[in-house]
């Protein structure tokens, strides 16, 4: 019945992938003239240091995002043990009151209180700098995970819910998102096989056993570094990977690399068959249908997909056939233009390779577009870029992003920020904590965590979601603010997105909250801001260079916005290396998503936002239609919702292909 650690990172496909465009230069003309620049107030939160906050030694020491008990590592026991007691009460609760609509409050309760302390402490055991902060959290995550195991195997808790479900007049009766709540309480409940006979679930519980440690040993194994012995490997590359004695370790594909061979050797001895690797993935896939069947689903897929916008294996496929189908002509002649660049290059050796073509198609891009991030940088200061975000937001949904001051022992580093988000006539909306800037030991992913979710308390008052974006931004300089890439400018504007569907998913229910929904819907909000984050329109509001002021140039932006589309058919198409692909697990069955959520981001951005990104009507019915509902609402309804009609497949497939299009103003401005 119940689920956390819902995390949103990076899928692969736009960040495992993309990588930077080209090679991170040297900034010019960075001698220290200081900022000439005035910033508003949350662009000076993000430019400025913050000095004189020696007052903060002075107050109490509060916890963690504030709660009380936080504020050392050994709060951790206090918070568990105090959510645990208050499980034991709610699950008598639910027990003991009869079926109707105060059953789904109670189950919303008792998943939020388990929640609350392990989506934190989920965020904590990887996000804080101190290694008794991270053990207390992942013991607290431990514990609450094995209540969480012992709950969707109580069958009187499950009881409760079925006899709710089980009376059709009664469910009828509630409205439509009380009634998807207690169907997805129920959907969580039957993966355990609560619902079977006893012996059918005790081989459930096995088989989920099994599927988890099957899962932790693929993820694992997908990213175990491989050994060569250095003698095997030519004398002039080595240097290119670390060493460990007389061995080579090649952890990755190294695929921006320029010697040819250094990728080869990469690509052959990092992608090398493991037969343990291998197994393990075909004991996963074999676990998870026998789980799959046993729970009354013909394969794996059909349960992964039930409540998405694709909902059947059958529409997805159709999608992504028509897909590659519609891509392969362009593919092929990103592959043909990739040839001819090796050919150039390298005449000698010019047939091209499986390891190849990320390589090349940045060569293209760079010879093409001049799109050296050097030149980019000194426009998008973060300050610069949070300010256009709030500039943004305030247009499109009279929202105010206001940086707080966290008291202390709030945060988990000094650097980290907090915006409180502000709508002009409701009010505070809730908390966006920026873990932005690198530091040892911080996982190197973008990510959004939801903290705590939203939801209407039986008092009448809403709780308030708290959520932290990770990112992983250089720090600023003596002479210079942060300076981001236009790669991490897209990543913020990304993640924002999805910060901002959590502050405006008002649900009643906090297993619904912002995020909480279908895979394939949940990444449409953040890839919706990449679409801002290209627009001249936008990016003229904020981009501009920190120390004169001067904007960003239009040809500048049209040319990156051109750049991205070189190759872009080939690399949609890519296939992953199954032993290395570490989302098979998290995203079973689902890694579609990306290009789903994309396909409808587009089809919104041109629909509702491409004739004038500001406009407050279509920011309000992309509000009302689509974030409000978080996951309370099947996705297919809330796209429909906003689009005003509903999506085919055709049109799904057309909107991506569309995207590629070459755009013919740039195209002449570029080649007079
Ligand atoms: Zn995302």
């Amino acid at each position: 019945m119940l689920r956390y650690g819902r995390t949103l990172c990076g899928l692969g496909a736009g960040a495992a992938l993309r990588g930077p465009t080209g090679r991170r230069g040297l900034l010019d003309g960075g001698r220290a003239r200081g900022v000439s620049t005035s910033w508003s107030p949350v662009g000076a939160a993000f430019n400025v240091k913050p000095q004189g906050r020696r007052w903060d030694l002075l107050g109490e020491r509060q916890g963690l995002f504030g709660v009380p008990e936080l504020s050392t590592p050994e709060g951790f026991h206090v918070a568990q043990k105090e959510a645990l007691r208050k499980t034991e009460w709610l699950v008598e609760r639910a027990c003991t009151t009869p079926p109707g609509p105060q059953t789904v409050l109670i189950f919303d309760e008792l998943s939020d209180c388990l929640c609350r302390v392990a989506d934190l402490a989920d965020f904590v055991k990887i996000g804080h700098p101190e290694p008794a902060f991270r053990e207390a959290a992942e013991e607290a995550c431990r514990s609450i995970g094995t209540m969480v195991e012992k709950l969707n195997t109580n069958v009187e808790l499950y009881q409760s819910l079925w006899k709710l479900l089980e009376d059709k007049k009664l469910m009828e009766s509630l409205d439509a998102e009380t009634r998807r709540v207690a169907e997805l309480f129920m959907f969580d409940f039957e993966i355990s096989g609560i619902h079977l006979d006893e012996e059918k679930r005790r081989r459930a519980v096995d088989l989920n056993v099994k599927i988890l440690d099957l899962s932790s040993a693929f993820i694992m194994g997908a990213n175990f570094p491989n050994k060569i012995q250095k003698h095997l490997l030519p004398e002039h590359i080595r240097h290119h990977f670390a060493r460990d004695g007389s061995y080579v370790v090649i952890d990755g594909l190294h695929a921006e690399a320029s010697d040819d061979l250094v990728r080869e050797a990469a690509y052959k001895i990092f992608l090398y068959p493991n037969a343990g690797q291998l197994k393990c993935l075909e004991e996963l896939l074999s676990s998870r249908d026998l789980l799959a069947n046993l729970v009354g689903y013909p394969t794996f897929s059909h349960r992964a997909l039930q409540g998405t916008i694709a909902q059947t294996p059958e529409t997805v496929m159709q999608f992504l056939e028509k897909l590659s189908d519609k891509l392969s002509e362009r593919a092929a002649k990103d592959f043909e233009m990739m040839r001819d660049m090796k050919m150039k290059l390298n005449p000698q050796n010019s047939e091209l390779m499986p390891w190849d073509p990320p390589y090349y198609s940045g060569v293209i891009r760079a010879e093409r577009y001049n799109i050296e991030p050097s030149l980019y940088c000194p426009f998008f200061s973060l300050g610069a870029c949070m300010e256009g975000l709030n500039i943004l937001f305030n247009k499109l949904l009279g929202i105010t992003l206001y940086a707080e001051h966290p008291a202390k022992g709030e945060v988990w580093c000094d650097d980290v920020r907090k915006l409180a988000v502000v709508h002009e006539s409701e009010g505070l909306l809730g908390y966006i904590y920026c873990d932005f800037f690198q530091r040892a030991n911080k996982p190197h992913q973008d990510c959004h965590f939801t903290i705590q979710g939203g939801r209407l308390k039986e008092d009448g008052s809403y709780q308030l979601p708290v959520v932290v974006l990770m990112l992983n931004l250089p720090h600023s300089s003596r002479d210079s603010p942060t300076l981001l890439t236009p790669g991490m400018m897209e990543n913020l504007f990304h993640e924002m997105g999805h910060a901002m569907h959590s502050m405006l998913g008002r649900t009643r229910y906090q297993h619904v909250t912002g995020t909480r929904c279908p895979t394939d819907f949940a990444e449409v909000p953040s890839i919706l801001m990449e679409y801002f984050s290209n627009d001249y329109r936008v990016v003229s509001q904020f981009a501009r260079h920190y120390q004169t002021g001067q904007p960003l140039p239009k040809a500048m932006v049209s040319r990156l916005c051109e750049s991205k589309k070189v190759c872009a058919a080939a690399e949609m198409q890519l296939q992953a290396w199954q032993l290395r692909f570490s989302h098979l697990v998290g995203y079973g069955a689902k890694y579609y998503s990306y290009l789903m959520s994309r396909a409808v981001a587009s089809m919104v951005w041109k629909e509702c936002f491409l004739q004038d990104p500001f406009n407050r009507a279509a920011g309000e019915r992309y509000r009302r239609e689509m974030l409000a509902h978080g996951g309370g609402k099947e996705p297919m309804l809330m796209v429909q919702g906003m689009l005003q009609k509903c999506p085919s497949i055709d049109d799904l497939v057309g909107a991506l292909v569309s995207d590629l299009n070459l755009d013919f103003e740039t195209f002449f401005m570029d080649s007079k």
